[in-house]
């Protein structure tokens, strides 16, 4: 037999190497990953020749993948059944860059030659195809069986120890396909230990179309459905795969499973969960979004994928339009990232807008667990806005059943030109409300909020449909004068008596036409803030008040403030007493009461008065 033909390698081959070799030291493991899918690429192509009719060589050989490893000889081996490579395929293809972009990074490389290349970026091999090389990370000597598919080809094994040159010796009787045989370094033996090896099959490749056997017994098992049609998936099929990537014990509320070619080609397969997993208080969730190209994981809970608040939304998404080993560094950032984010977040919305028309009871147990996260998107992402407000569902006066702004819209009289909302616990709480009153006298619906985030939401927001959010409590609403009313005078010198009476705790007093039960409100003298807002502010800032003063309200009708007109009169010291406990009773009514002590001692003072008068 001939000796073997020596080769060396392209002088830009063996640069590559010496960098995929001393620079991703860190994510060693990803060299199996890369064979694996080299392997799965081989018998695609395979199957593709086939079902076209090409002739094969050894037609009825089965296609599948596997995975061999040797823990006393310290080697592992991975074998294909694909196309295989011809002599000069073998040449081309491992022996040559045959595309710009490695040529491109090599130039880069050029250009930072000073640096040592193990303090470089670790994802450096991650943006150019150069999968095979990474073999070379573990391997001491790879050594390349192949047999092309081709009926008249013959064998060919290629030998490497990576460094400058390799060589090829033609071989007899190998099947069809290709094994490559990794003797590996004596500090990478780990990846000739089953169980590591396992693990990261499992990990990178689990959902890879043909199946991978390792030391003889089947690994992937859970198959791809995304890359199936949804005609051939059953509902079982989707609940089982989800309780197998969400780590769930129930089947996911929604499933959203779609494809697209423009502007990228995209598959994805996304869930959301019955419940939250997000409890107020505790650390946020993480994003379960995990990365393919082709069924091979590219990044598992890959961030950026979808906004920060869709961070409930667990799942798969495939595409062809990534490079396979890209990095995580990369990945981030890149402008690809940001396309996929875009297209992903405007499908799921439009996704959720579909089930919230089509099956509104389901919406609304969604909701009530995630409506949150879609708050968060409307008060920190100016993009989403729109649809999301489309999302929001909230309890009004009148339909106990949660609605949509749309709804609400839709009922609104003529006359009435803007949306109301009142902040409460609950709904008796907006019921009971003082800053319900003139709404509810004037038959204008309110939106009842109950979560503390919705008066951001509403701030942000502004407006929904050309209709301006307000505050009841900001409302201009004027009711009409009654029989028994304070004249204007009167009204104005109560008010001014009030306001001495309670000096620096108020900022304006006035007359109110929009209360009917209660004899005053509180409220706040800057345009932009609510009491309850004012209430939320201060458990954020820990006890500490914003810097606007209230302003107090009187109701011109309320007996007690005809009462109140007369006794400022005859009995001075009295009407103050009252006066600092309408204040009080308004502070309360708006949850923001400081001192109860002090209330209380005047209270019990009047209530004295009272009894022994
Ligand atoms: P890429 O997969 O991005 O093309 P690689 O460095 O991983 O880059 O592989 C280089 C080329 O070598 C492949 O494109 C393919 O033509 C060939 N090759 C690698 N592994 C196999 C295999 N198992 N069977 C057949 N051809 C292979
Ligand atoms: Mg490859």
């Amino acid at each position: 037999m001939s000796a073997p033909e020596k080769h060396e390698f392209q002088a830009e081959i063996a640069q590559l190497l010496n960098i995929v070799i001393h620079s991703l030291y860190t994510d060693k493991e990803i060299f199996i990953r890369e064979l694996i899918s080299n392997a799965a690429d081989a018998t695609e192509k395979l199957k593709f020749l086939q079902t076209s009719g090409s002739a094969v060589f050894e037609p009825d050989r089965p296609l599948a993948i596997s995975v061999t490893t040797d823990d006393t000889a310290h080697s592992i081996s991975i074998a294909d059944s694909g196309i295989g490579m011809t002599h000069d395929e073998l040449v081309e293809n491992l022996g040559t860059i045959a595309h710009s972009g490695s040529k491109a990074f090599l130039e880069q490389l050029k250009a930072g030659a000073g640096k040592p290349s193990s303090s470089g970026d670790p994802g450096i091999i991650g943006q150019f195809g150069v999968g095979f090389y990474s073999a070379f990370m573990v391997a001491s000597k790879v050594t390349v069986f192949t047999r092309s598919f081709q009926p008249d080809e013959t064998g060919w094994i290629w030998t490497s120890d990576g460094v400058s040159s390799y060589e090829i010796e033609p071989a007899a009787d190998l099947p069809r396909g290709t094994k490559i045989v990794i003797q590996l370094a004596e500090s990478d033996r780990e990846y000739s230990r089953a169980h590591r090896v396992e693990s990261i099959i499992k990990r990178y490749s689990n959902f890879v179309g043909f199946p991978i056997e390792l030391n003889g017994s089947a690994v992937n098992t859970v198959s791809a459905i995304w890359t199936r049609n949804k005609s051939e998936v059953t509902d079982a099929d989707y609940d089982e795969f989800y309780k197998f990537l969400g780590h769930d014990i129930d089947a996911p509320h929604y499933r959203l499973h779609f494809n697209a070619d423009a502007p990228l080609a995209i598959r994805a397969l996304l869930f959301v969960p019955k419940h939250s997993l997000e409890k107020p208080g505790m650390p946020k969730i993480e994003s379960e979004i995990h990365l393919y190209c082709r069924r091979i994981l590219i990044q598992s809970k890959a961030r950026g994928l979808l906004p920060e608040w869709l961070r409930f939304v667990k799942g798969v998404v495939d595409s062809e339009d990534l490079p396979l080993n890209i990095s995580r560094e990369t990945m981030q950032d890149s402008a690809l990232m940001q396309k996929l984010n875009k297209v992903l977040t405007a499908r799921f919305l439009k996704f959720l807008d579909g089930e919230a028309n089509g099956d509104p009871e389901s919406y609304a147990g969604f909701f009530k667990e995630f409506g949150h996260f879609l708050k968060e998107g409307i008060v920190s992402d100016y993009a989403h806005r729109e649809p999301l407000a489309k999302l929001l569902r909230y309890e009004t006066s009148v339909s106990e059943t949660p609605s949509a702004l749309a709804d609400y819209v839709a009922r609104m009289p003529e006359d009435q030109k803007e949306i109301y909302y009142i902040s409460g616990a609950d709904r008796a709480a907006c019921l009971a409300s003082p800053y319900y009153e003139g709404l509810k006298a004037k038959s204008h619906e309110a939106l009842f909020l109950h979560d503390p985030w919705d008066e951001f939401v509403m701030d942000q927001l502004r407006e929904f449909d050309g209709r301006k959010l307000i505050a009841a409590e900001k409302a201009e609403i004027a009711l009409e004068k009654t029989e028994d009313t304070l004249d204007d005078t009167a009204a104005r010198l109560l008010c001014n008596f009030i306001k001495e009476s309670l000096g620096d705790k108020v900022g304006d007093v006035r007359v109110s036409r929009r209360l009917v039960d209660s004899p005053a409100v509180v409220v706040e003298s800057d345009k932009g803030m609510t009491s309850s807002m004012r209430r939320i502010l201060k458990n954020l800032n820990r006890g500490e008040a914003p810097p606007f003063k209230q302003d107090l309200e009187i109701n011109p009708n309320h007996p007690m403030m005809l009462g109140l007109e007369n006794a400022r009169k005859s009995q001075p010291e009295l009407a103050k007493q009252v006066a600092e406990q309408v204040h009080d009773n308004a502070l309360i009514a708006a949850g923001l009461l400081e001192d109860p002590q002090s209330m209380l001692k005047r209270m019990n003072a009047l209530l004295e008065q009272l009894v022994t008068k």
